[in-house]
């Protein structure tokens, strides 16, 4: 053992949220001795750092659980559709204590590099908390959506009420109640927060540089009536979205948009407005993601909708996305978010229109005016699917850093390892369907393939499994050529890296849809781990 290294593991992991507990457990079950470091106070992951008010999850609670465990499955009530953060994570607590897992995590430690040793065929992983622990294998659990992306305007050190981000909300909470409060950013956590933080501020000034598109949840407490049902089912439930396109079962279109005459399609996409199901309107018909007529006349039906409900016209149209694909940046499921603009104490700021300048000592600065608040919410979203890796150190074969290969984008083997790297493994990496999917589906998936690999490396008697460069390559371009027959790639999104300045424009998700994908990491094993090195 080196001189600086302080323990020795079979294997480590970084992040303990949906995924990382779930690899843990797979991997103490199989007997290997591991660690997982997390920059958490406890177990979570994203519902352990997103507690701002109104957030929820946008899959229905039944489906976005672990499927792993019929006993888990059956004990654990859900008591509404949408469960809200501090459900998901008394489950995740829940599933902590039923599986014993803290005593392998260590908390509020975050790790700072991983370097692959050659010849020790190694990983040396080194923390903050001042340990260096080698191991065979090393797991990034690490979160599609868990690096918060810096706000791009200048100032807010020097603003002298309450600043939170939405994705790091403080546990004590943010009291509102009487005040006047800034929110800026429209995403999913904007659309949640907002009408919440509408209801007690005093007003709510909402800066929107580009509007989404959202759409009613429909949420609601669930009745024994249904849990039951749907506990019964939960064998077919979850072997439906596991062959699913997004991890939600869905009966698929058959036809397209222009199939239909007028008023038949209005009324399909009302019944799937009706829902409240976040892949239904997009699913209406089978072109809406590919045809960009066909996606407009979603669009359009969306847009009808913000008229509909908005009082004030030009308000309306301010809220109404029109420079983008429907679909083409993650929609939003909400629970009056547009209703919310009738109120007298919301005001909407186009950011197009005055972009923001700064941030001063009592307020929010655009080109045309200032806006005085005594807090500031940020909800300007994260450095998606690649920001959590590259802000470690990693390095692998001849000290290669992963952010120098990445440079034009992320490169990866089926989105779960990258040829340069040996035993690394990215749960839900870039590459894979991840966050186009209902993820705890994706989550489960990736880490029963890793186990497996694993498994087979060391079952074998051998050391190390690697993705070859060719397999990589060919998987990148199939990864951007399917990209390529969808709209995705038209989109400013997160999806494309073009919400953080200077990040390559690379479409970073896999869309051939979730059972495919299984099919093929499934085939790949069969076939003796087609495209990787065993040594
Ligand atoms: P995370 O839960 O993000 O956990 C990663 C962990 O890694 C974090 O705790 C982080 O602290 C830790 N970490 C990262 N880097 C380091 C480091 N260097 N050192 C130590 N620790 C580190 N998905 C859905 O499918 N459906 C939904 O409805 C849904 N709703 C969402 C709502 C919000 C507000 C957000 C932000 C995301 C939502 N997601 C949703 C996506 C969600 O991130 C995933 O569903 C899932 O929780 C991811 O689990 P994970 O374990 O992969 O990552």
């Amino acid at each position: 053992m080196s001189a600086d290294v302080t323990e020795q593991v079979d294997a480590v992991i970084v992040g303990a949220g949906f995924a990382g507990m779930y690899q843990l457990l797979r991997l103490r079950e199989a007997g290997l001795s591991t660690r997982v470091f997390d920059a958490a106070g406890d177990v979570g992951g994203t519902w352990y750092w997103n507690r701002y008010p109104g957030a929820r999850c946008d899959v229905e609670s039944m489906a976005y659980s672990y499927s792993f465990s019929p006993e888990l499955e059956q004990e654990w009530t859900w008591t509404s559709r949408y469960a809200d953060q501090p459900e998901i994570l008394s489950y995740l607590n829940h599933v902590a204590d039923r599986f014993d897992l803290r005593r392998d995590i260590t908390f509020s430690t975050s790790v700072l590099s991983a370097h692959y040793d050659e010849a020790a065929a190694r990983w040396t992983v080194v923390t903050d908390g001042g340990e260096t622990v080698s191991a065979q294998f090393l797991i990034m659990a690490t979160g599609c959506l868990s690096m918060s992306k810096a706000p791009e305007v200048p100032g807010e050190e020097r603003f002298g009420g309450v600043v939170a981000h939405t994705g790091h909300w403080p546990h004590e909470g943010v009291d509102v109640a009487g005040k006047r409060v800034a929110v800026i950013g429209t995403g999913s956590s904007g659309i949640q927060s907002i009408p919440i933080l509408a209801a007690s501020a005093a007003e709510v000034t909402v800066f929107q540089r580009t509007p989404n598109f959202s759409m009613p949840a429909r949420n609601r407490p669930l009745d024994d009536g249904e849990i039951a049902e749907r506990k019964a089912a939960y064998p077919e439930y979850r072997a439906a979205a596991r062959a699913s396109g997004f991890g939600i079962p869905t009966v698929p279109a058959t036809q397209s948009a222009f199939d239909v005459d007028d008023a038949e399609r209005a009324a399909r996409y009302q019944a799937a407005w009706e829902k409240g199901v976040l892949v239904a309107v997009g699913g209406a018909f089978t072109d809406v993601r590919t045809d960009v007529a066909a996606n407009d006349t979603a669009a359009e039906f969306v847009r009808s909708k913000i008229r509909e409900t908005v009082t004030d016209p030009a308000t309306a149209e301010t809220l109404s996305p029109r420079t983008y694909p429907f679909g083409t940046k993650r929609p939003c499921l909400d629970s009056g978010y547009y209703e919310t603009f009738n109120r007298e104490n919301v005001h909407l700021v186009d950011l197009r229109a005055t972009p923001l300048q700064e941030i001063t000592e009592d307020g929010v600065r655009t080109s045309e005016a200032d806006h005085g608040c005594d807090v500031i919410v940020f909800a300007t979203g994260f450095d998606a699917m690649t920001g959590a890796l590259n802000a470690i150190d990693i390095r692998g074969r001849d000290g290669l850093a992963l952010t120098n290969k990445w440079s034009e984008g992320p490169r990866t083997y089926l989105g779960l390892a990258v040829a340069g790297f040996p035993n690394l493994f990215t749960i839900t990496g870039p590459g894979s369907p991840s966050v186009l999917s209902n993820m705890v589906v994706s989550i489960e998936q990736h880490v029963d393939w890793v186990t497996d690999a694993v498994l087979a490396v060391r079952g074998r008697g051998l050391s190390t499994i690697e993705a070859e460069a060719r397999a990589e390559g060919e998987w990148v371009a199939h990864v951007e050529a399917v990209g390529n027959m969808t709209l995705f790639p038209q989109a400013d999104s997160w999806y494309m890296g073009a919400n953080v300045p200077g990040k390559p424009r690379v479409f970073m998700a896999y869309v051939g849809g979730v059972g495919p994908y299984r099919q093929r990491c499934d085939d790949v094993a069969a076939k003796d781990y087609e495209g990787f090195a065993l040594a």
